[in-house]
Formats: C-alpha cells, sequence, structure tokens
C-alpha cells in the first residue's frame, strides 16, 4: 500500500481545499462533482480516462493560472476570489487605489 501524501507536493492540498471551496457553493455539478469529489478524496491518479478529461474542463472554467493584468500567479488561495471577481489582489489594490484619487 502507497502511504499518502507520497507525491503531494506543497501546492496539492491547497488545490484541494479551492476544489472544497467549489463544491461548498454548489459550483459544480453531476460529473464534474463527482469527478471533483474523487480528486479530493483520492487524487488525479484515481480518476479513468473520461473522468480525467471532466476534470480538466473544471479546471479550464474555475483556474487562472496568471492574472493577464499584472501576470501575478495567483495561489490557490485566491483562486475562488479570482474566479468570482475576475480580480487578483494587485487588480484590487489598483482598483483600490484608483478609487481613492
Ligand atoms: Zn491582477
Amino acid at each position: 500500500m502507497m502511504s499518502f501524501g507520497d507525491d503531494v507536493d506543497d501546492g496539492l492540498g491547497d488545490r484541494n481545499d479551492f476544489l472544497q471551496e467549489l463544491i461548498d457553493r454548489e459550483e459544480l455539478s453531476g460529473a464534474a462533482l463527482g469527478v471533483t469529489k474523487v480528486v479530493i478524496a483520492k487524487g488525479e491518479k484515481a480518476l479513468s480516462g473520461g473522468q480525467k478529461d471532466v476534470f480538466k474542463l473544471v479546471l479550464d472554467v474555475y483556474v487562472t493560472e496568471l492574472c493577464p493584468r499584472h501576470g501575478y500567479r495567483i495561489p490557490w488561495g485566491e483562486m475562488y476570489h479570482f474566479h468570482s471577481s475576475g480580480q487578483c489582489c494587485y487588480c484590487e489594490r489598483d482598483d483600490a487605489r484608483i478609487h481613492k484619487e
């Protein structure tokens, strides 16, 4: 038996938190919901070919690697916020500055 965490790198725990947030906010349904639950519980390696395709679509919809305005690499902890607002922390700082002037 493989010990849990063998090939878990630093970002994956945070990614699971993000995926859990999508579930908690009822963003996902049907196959996307089922597949995401499997990824959280068992990791992506547990997915079949078809399930991997579904999970890839989930990532395509909800994950943005870099802020297009700042080239800022968005951490998992800020990913849902970016998805819902379209703003990274630098975008918000810029906008706050504009509103102040
Ligand atoms: Zn930004």
